[in-house]
């Protein structure tokens, strides 16, 4: 017995409407209707079995706990519910009738649609504003999404006579079987369009391009995708809209970078200002910041300027700017210079150079995430 979630191929903690959307996806592929194989058939029945019970929270409870029987349980059997399958196929279509003899709606839901953009990390500390060009399908000024020219609308299919369905009769073995096909001569809509809008060639939409205004949070980071609702293509015939989504990418920072919710840079430090200790100004993404060094400053210190780091996506409280210290070595002296230090270290004494325990400092860490 094949898993249900494995069969709709939806996670283990799909939402309902992630289960529905696959279960339709599926069954516009697969619905005897519109695949008559024998496959298909089979799987079909697999898929409606496995939606019956995933899309019942009583049932889907049982099955996650191990209680499921082979097409068992209400709601299961076969092919008994055509029309609740059109129902999910086609959305509620409106007005009375038989289930399976509604036409479907020429209205439907817009696709989502995707835009991708780059920032730098300056706009993921403090957020962005963008405007960004969009190449979607919006409303058909000119007919309004009706679909039709000016003055004219949708005349009843001549084929279906409105109900967007023909019935065949198919003689067998077992007499003459009746079976339901979505009427091809209106695509199942039990209307047609004698004269369709010249603009959008009956579609009720066009291709353009718009702009939308966009405010990205802080504390975006790259793959992340922001829904905006309603923004993305307009459906055919006037339908609502999809969803638009926003693509991030953060470009890297030639100093900066980011430690979750922390921002990391090294702070290169001269011999003499590592011994003695001095009050630097550095130049954070808040603009001018002073820094005090202690005397005797380590390699591998961390300074850390609070507050200085980025905004949560979901949260007010900034984290930190964490600066490793790099003390920088002289390499060139002069005789001058050599002399001094020569002198510097008979009257200091320092003990010769020792092993002591290898110890992995933070600011080896800090180090590593520059060279990646
Ligand atoms: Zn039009
Ligand atoms: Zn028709």
């Amino acid at each position: 017995m094949a898993d249900h979630y494995e069969v709709l191929g939806v996670s283990r903690d799909a939402t309902l409407d992630e289960i529905k959307k696959a279960y339709r996806r599926l069954a516009r592929e697969l619905h005897p209707d519109v695949n008559p194989g024998e496959e298909a058939s089979e799987r079909f029945k697999l898929v409606t079995h496995a939606y019956d019970v995933l899309s019942d929270p009583e049932q889907r409870q049982r099955y996650d706990m191990g209680g499921d029987s082979p097409f068992g349980g209400a709601g299961a059997g076969g092919f008994g519910g055509f029309g609740d399958i059109f129902e999910t196929f086609f959305g509620a279509a409106a007005g009375g009738g038989g289930r399976a003899g509604r036409p479907r709606s020429r209205r439907e839901r817009g696709q989502d649609a995707l835009v991708r953009v780059t920032l730098d990390l300056k706009d993921v500390v403090f957020g962005a504003h963008r405007d960004l060009d969009v190449d979607t399908a919006v409303l058909c000024e000119t007919c309004q999404g009706s679909c039709c020219q000016q003055g004219t609308q949708p005349v009843t299919c001549d084929i279906c006579h409105g109900s967007g369905h023909v019935q065949q009769t198919v003689r067998s073995l077992l007499g003459n079987v009746m079976t339901t096909h979505p009427c091809g001569s209106c695509q199942g809509y039990g209307t047609t369009i004698p004269y369709p809008c010249a603009t959008c060639q009956g579609q009720g939409r066009v291709r353009a391009r718009r702009t939308v205004s966009i405010d990205i949070p802080a504390g975006v980071e790259t793959g992340l995708r922001l829904q905006l609702p309603g923004s993305g293509e307009v459906g055919q015939a006037g339908g609502p809209n999809g969803d638009l989504y926003l693509e991030v990418t953060v470009a890297s920072h030639d100093v900066f970078s980011r430690d979750g919710d922390d921002l990391l840079a090294t702070l290169e430090v001269s011999m003499p200002d590592a011994i003695l200790g001095t009050t630097t100004t550095i130049e954070s993404l808040d603009g001018p910041v002073e820094l005090e060094i202690r005397p005797g400053v380590q390699g591998g210190d961390v300074l850390t300027i609070k507050g200085r780091g980025i905004t949560p996506l979901r949260g007010t409280q900034r984290g930190d700017l964490r600066v490793g210290v790099h003390v920088v070595t002289p390499t060139r002296l002069d005789s001058k210079e050599r002399a001094l230090i020569e002198d510097f270290a008979k009257k200091t004494k320092a003990p010769a150079p020792h092993l002591s325990e290898f110890h992995q400092g933070l600011f080896a860490k800090l180090r590593d995430r520059f060279r990646g």
